[in-house]
């Protein structure tokens, strides 16, 4: 494998941005340097270069700290690229170094070049042309394919470097997180939270993860399983916080006095409130879910109703028309799916009831939560919540509720 010490990082999005593109660029600088301040523990430089950001380190990147930072939403792909000197003969010995560290001898490949330096004697279609021929002579086992090569070799002509790259890595695209406001992201064990997390990372949401741990009523397997889920989701954030809040004994209590027909939707309800309360604890702007409408009988859209119409911030659902196929697909890509596929105990389903309510009745569901106002219960739950900071790098301490 070659080593690379110099990377280019191509930005998405931006252009819709016009005036506000210097403070999306400076977001998206701050978010790849915090990446590498936790990664690559080496000097570097960060320049940015023709709408592109270029990092040269005089050590080479790992392929964890490239992944790393091609997590970064707003990023579009991440090039490792090789700096020659613009020296026409001494092109051809790089390009092939970097075919031959690809997979097999008998692939496809395609020249492809870009003379951003218009001085530049050899245009860009005699210096593709004359290198793909020279390739050719020095790799016979490697055929053209211009329409659809397994291997394009970029270069670029510049005032004193050719660059050159054969690979990339794809990123997220959309916004820098810290670009698009603050969210309680609510978080359970399943597939559709945390993919709702990914995709409100691309449009620039700093996050706040929150899990009402219904101790002593499940196992403390599905804390674990919420911290191992938080420290992927905090791969595309630069960093988070994870608030676990006891509400065994507000389920109990929810249990008790409401007809079993209605306990899901109250469950959920009040945790929609407490959701609320860390909302406006932190100034947050909105409550993210990872409702799909349908999925299961809390997810009608009478329920979704009325939980809304007791909220006072917004409730985003990026996931409201998803099929839940697509979701464990993606959650394939986000990285998650291999906790989610874990199994862990479901309070809510443990105080199931057989014929959970499709089509609440507006009456009854008003007149339950005027006579039970639970907002100390809630805030007494925050206070004793465990908080943790998860580190990009998916370090985890904890930290005081007031940090
Ligand atoms: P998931 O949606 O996490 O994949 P699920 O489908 O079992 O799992 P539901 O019970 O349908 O989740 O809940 C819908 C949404 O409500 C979840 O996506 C999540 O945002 C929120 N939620 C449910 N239970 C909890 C909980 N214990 N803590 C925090 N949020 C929760
Ligand atoms: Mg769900």
């Amino acid at each position: 494998m070659i080593e690379y010490t110099t990377l280019a990082l191509l930005v998405d999005e931006l252009w819709l941005k016009g005036k506000n593109r210097g403070s999306y660029f400076r977001a998206l600088k701050e978010n790849i340097e915090l990446t590498l301040k936790a990664w690559h523990k080496k000097k570097y430089r960060l320049v940015i270069e023709a709408q592109r950001f270029l990092i040269r380190s005089e050590t080479p990147f790992s392929d964890e700290t490239m992944k790393a930072i091609a997590r970064m939403p707003g990023l579009q792909e991440l090039i490792p690229v090789r700096e020659i000197p613009l020296d026409y003969d001494r092109l051809l010995e790089p390009i092939l170094e970097e075919l031959d560290s690809h997979d097999g001898e008998e692939f496809t490949f395609k020249v492809e070049t870009l003379r951003s330096f218009k001085k530049y004697p050899k245009n860009s279609m005699e210096i593709s042309r004359h290198m793909g021929h020279l390739i050719l002579q020095a790799r016979p086992k490697l055929k053209v394919n211009v329409r659809n090569p397994q291997v394009q070799v970029n270069i670029r002509v510049l005032p004193e470097h050719f660059y050159i790259s054969t690979r990339s890595i794809k990123s997220p695209g959309g916004l820098p997180v810290g670009t698009n406001g603050h969210l309680i992201t609510m978080l359970s064990g399943g597939f559709d939270s945390p993919v709702a997390s990914y995709l409100m990372s691309k449009r620039g949401c700093t996050q706040t993860f929150v899990f009402f741990y219904a101790y002593p009523f499940v196992g403390e397997e599905v804390k674990d399983k919420i911290i191992e889920l938080a420290k992927v989701l905090a791969t595309y954030q630069s960093g988070c916080k994870l608030w676990i809040v006891p509400f065994g004994k507000v389920q109990k209590k929810i249990a008790k006095t409401c007809r079993e027909t209605y306990r899901t939707i109250f469950f959920r309800k009040y945790m929609v409130d407490c959701s609320n309360l860390l909302c406006e604890r932190l100034e947050a702007d909105a409550l993210l879910t990872g409702d799909s409408l349908g999925q299961v009988s809390s997810q009608t859209i009478g329920n979704i109703s009325l939980v809304d119409q007791t909220s006072r911030y917004p409730i985003l659902r990026p996931l409201i028309g998803f099929n839940k196929k697509e979701t464990i697909a993606l959650s394939q890509k986000v990285g998650t799916h291999d906790i989610s596929v874990i199994p862990h105990d479901d309070a809510c389903s443990m105080f199931a009831p057989k014929f959970p309510v499709i089509r609440p009745k507006n009456d009854y569901w008003h007149e339950y939560i005027e006579e039970n106002d639970f907002t100390e219960d809630l805030n007494a739950a925050l206070d004793q919540a465990e908080v943790f900071r998860i580190g990009v790098n998916g370090m985890l301490t904890s930290c005081e509720i007031s940090e």
